[in-house]
């Protein structure tokens, strides 16, 4: 048997730069429109909820964006992650594929998360802002930023979704040893929080709802931003940093990948392995196929519209064109809570709609079953929301079984399951089901999107 190989970096090899999509989109993404008048918005609309540098990196078109000197400082402490071949678990599939992966666990929030929450709380610092309000899932981004708090000196205040709240304790207790607060979404806070509860009293909570808490807070007080940890262009910008490392490991494996793999919940994991590589393919050709993964019980690429929404359940944010299935969704309250978005990146969205991006989708019965089977060959536990890009991998590594085909694989391996073995036991004892999303619901939050000329 041979063993799994590791390809590592050097901390000099840290990218000094990101890099941005949006310059070399073969058609330039829709514009943000402003929820009330619907005409585009500018970045002095942004001002009351993000810091000026974040606004500019959100509508810029440069190539290359520098990472502060600082922001590199914090990242040398994980980075370069990893990437590694799974030759274990090639073997365990009697593939002829070559499976890659880039490990991203090994930051101190176990997550891709820190990549973006280091850079937004550096920024907001550097502007004065005191106090950042934020919404979770699963609990990875809270996690992520209540550590990015700490590291520069900021409050930070977190709407963790009540399943995920219910779910995960020690996810709470891991943002609280931070400093940081956690508080149960939908809650009594805040006015869009209230009103939730005044209709839905038992409301297990979402993400679009968790957001308009946070939103709602941070316009409030004007020491106080609001930080978003996936969708927007900034943050699939600031995780590019994953790509371009993988980029030159995979030039030291001496192999170039056919397939990029990712789970998609707001799209940040994803964008930030396969944007470097699709950047390429746009400037320069190339036949990589770029593979998004969604939970079956929450199909946003799959099965929604591409069309304007609000990116949260009160509708205080701007409109922005993605794929979506309506912000009043709130889908069923499966493992991969960092998964359980009702819209997507309008980056990923864009390249999606223009057949750059493959979507998928997969149950979580099979998911489970894949990041098992990895586990035991490769040693990584992966989060539940990682299984969904390990079944992708396994399904094309079968698929060359099938055909004998030799491909390249590679996939972010985004996180580990460390805070969600409540999940991998309910799996194990078999009490885990296929959840499926209410479609008449899906068809209602549908029915309700805004209307844009
Ligand atoms: C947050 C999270 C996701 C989903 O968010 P993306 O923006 O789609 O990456 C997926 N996996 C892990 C481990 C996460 O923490």
């Amino acid at each position: 048997m041979s063993d799994s190989v590791k390809y590592l970096l050097g901390e000099q090899d840290i990218p000094k730069s990101w890099y941005n999509i949006n310059a070399d989109l073969p058609v330039p993404l829709a514009p943000v429109l402003h929820p009330g008048t619907k005409q585009p918005i500018g970045p002095d609309d942004l001002a009351v909820i993000f810091p000026r540098a974040v606004i500019e990196q959100e509508m810029s078109a440069e190539r290359e964006i520098e990472i502060p000197e600082p922001v590199r400082e914090v990242y040398r402490q994980w980075r370069p992650s990893p990437l590694f071949r799974a030759r274990r678990l090639e073997q365990a599939l009697g593939t002829p594929a070559k499976i890659y992966y880039k490990y991203e666990g090994v930051s101190p929030a176990g997550s891709h998360k820190p990549n973006t929450a280091i850079p937004q709380a550096f920024y907001n610092k550097q502007e004065g802002v005191k106090r950042i309000t934020t919404e979770t899932g699963a609990g990875q981004w809270g996690s992520s930023l209540a550590l990015a708090g700490a590291f520069f000196g900021l409050e930070i205040v977190v709407f963790m979704v009540r399943v995920s709240y219910e779910q995960k304790p020690y996810r709470r207790a891991f943002m609280e040893t931070f400093g940081a607060q956690c508080i149960a979404s939908p809650s009594d806070r805040t006015q869009s929080g209230r009103a939730i509860l005044a209709e839905h009293p038992d409301s297990t909570g979402s993400l679009g709802i968790a957001i308009s808490e946070a939103v709602e807070m941070a316009a409030q007080r004007d020491d106080t931003k609001y930080a978003l940890g996936s969708v927007l262009n900034h943050v699939l910008l600031h995780q590019t940093v994953t790509g371009l490392e993988a980029m030159r490991q995979m030039e030291m494996a001496g192999d170039y990948p056919d397939l990029v793999i990712g789970c998609t919940g707001g799209g940040s994991n994803f964008a930030g392995l396969a944007f470097p590589f699709l950047g390429r393919q746009l400037r320069e050709g190339g036949d990589t196929q770029f593979i998004a993964v969604e939970p079956s019980a929450c199909p946003t690429l799959t099965k929604g519209l591409f069309a304007y929404d609000f990116g949260d359940t009160a509708h205080l944010t701007p409109l922005v064109k993605m794929y979506t299935l309506g912000s009043g969704f709130v889908p069923p309250g499966f493992h991969a809570g960092g998964l359980r978005y009702h819209g997507m990146a309008p980056q990923i969205s864009h390249l999606a709609k223009l057949g750059h991006i493959a979507p998928r989708a997969y149950n979580q019965l099979e998911c489970f079953a894949a990041g098992v089977q990895f586990a035991k060959a490769e040693g990584i536990i992966p989060a539940p929301e990682a299984n969904h890009a390990v079944r992708g991998a396994i399904h094309e590594a079968e698929k060359c079984r099938e055909s004998g085909e030799a491909k390249t694989i590679l996939f972010n391996l985004c996180g580990h399951g460390h805070f969600d073995m409540q999940a991998y036991t309910d799996y194990l004892a078999g009490k885990l089901r296929d959840l499926t999303y209410d479609e008449s619901e899906v068809a209602m939050a549908l029915a309700g999107l805004p209307s844009v000329s």
